[in-house]
């Protein structure tokens, strides 16, 4: 019995039991989906604000359920954080990006500066192996290090390991680009900016919203702006949606912007029809 509308607490144990098992048929549904390649990638440009020029993109990983049509990543990552599937979703994820890069690389579809994002789990940084495995697959595939970038939250350096740490630093040795995701939402204290090879931040969708419109927003990123130029950090604009909001940004100094203005998130084909050799949008 689903219970829903006014009245529901008479029934929220039977709510409660429902979720459970909603949860546990959806981690087995994501298992098959893993073994049955039923995941896939697409690709949002990441470009320069003033010309509109791609100079990466960000791999975003894709689940159509049989019944259930797409599945949010926002709802089956977390649900693969805690299943203990996210190890293999994420190696997979990057190894078709970097293969999809290669291809892009040896086509000339895109130029020999584009950089590759893919987003990494704490639990994926956690493992001793990483660098490693990273390592062999841009050998395997022919693709330098700087033209890989791994995004990840700031919590993997407030709360990581010594082994997070290491692999970080082993990482960044070998030449990967190291983003700090979703900035500026998770923790006021930035000193983990010394204390980890981070080559960049890419500030959150929430404080380009307002942009345009909040002085206060103008204002953060105006402060991330000068902390990034003065710690020598790449600086990328997510979530931007309008024009407005790109000049905002590029009022204040941000160049690098991705987002619904210039393009959402698209199977390879597609992106390759519409960014290649730098077609602007
Ligand atoms: P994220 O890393 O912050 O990725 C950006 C999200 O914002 C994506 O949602 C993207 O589709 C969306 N977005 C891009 N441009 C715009 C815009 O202009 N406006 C708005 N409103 N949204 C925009 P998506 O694809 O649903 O991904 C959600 C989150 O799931 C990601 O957030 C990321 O944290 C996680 N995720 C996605 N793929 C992977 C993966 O392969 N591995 C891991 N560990 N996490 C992933
Ligand atoms: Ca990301
Ligand atoms: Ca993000
Ligand atoms: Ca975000």
């Amino acid at each position: 019995a689903k219970a829903e509308g006014p009245g529901r607490s008479a029934v929220f144990d039977t709510s409660m039991y429902d979720r459970v098992r909603e949860r546990i048929e959806l981690e087995a549904a994501l298992r098959a989906a893993l073994a049955q390649n039923q995941l896939h990638v697409a690709y949002q440009p990441i470009v320069r604000l003033d010309t509109g020029r791609p100079l990466g993109a960000e791999a975003l990983v894709r689940w159509h359920h049989p019944d259930r049509g797409a599945v949010s990543p926002a709802v089956f990552i977390p649900l693969a954080e805690e299943a203990g599937l996210i190890g293999a979703i994420g190696d997979w994820v990057r190894e078709e990006a970097v293969r999809q890069l290669a291809r892009w690389r040896a086509e000339g579809v895109v130029a020999d500066d584009f950089s590759m994002s893919v987003n990494v789990s704490p639990r994926q940084l956690n493992d001793p192996d990483l660098p490693m495995i990273v390592s062999a697959e841009l050998t395997r595939h022919g693709v330098p290090a700087r033209a890989l970038a791994l995004e990840m939250t700031e919590s993997v350096m407030v709360d990581g390991s010594s082994v997070t740490t290491r692999v970080l630093f082993e990482l960044r040795e070998l030449g990967v680009r190291l983003l700090v995701d979703d900035f500026g939402t998770g923790f006021s204290a930035l000193g983990y900016l010394r204390r980890f090879p981070v080559t960049g931040v890419k500030i959150d969708r929430s404080f380009v919203s307002g942009l345009g419109q909040s002085i206060e927003d103008e204002e953060i990123v105006r402060a991330v702006v000068a902390m990034s130029h003065a710690l020598g950090l790449s600086i990328v604009a997510e979530g931007v949606e309008t024009r407005r909001q790109r000049d905002a940004l590029a009022a204040t100094g941000v160049t690098q912007g991705q987002g619904w203005l210039w393009g959402a998130a698209v199977p390879a084909p597609e992106f390759r029809e519409r960014w290649h050799a730098g077609r602007p949008a």
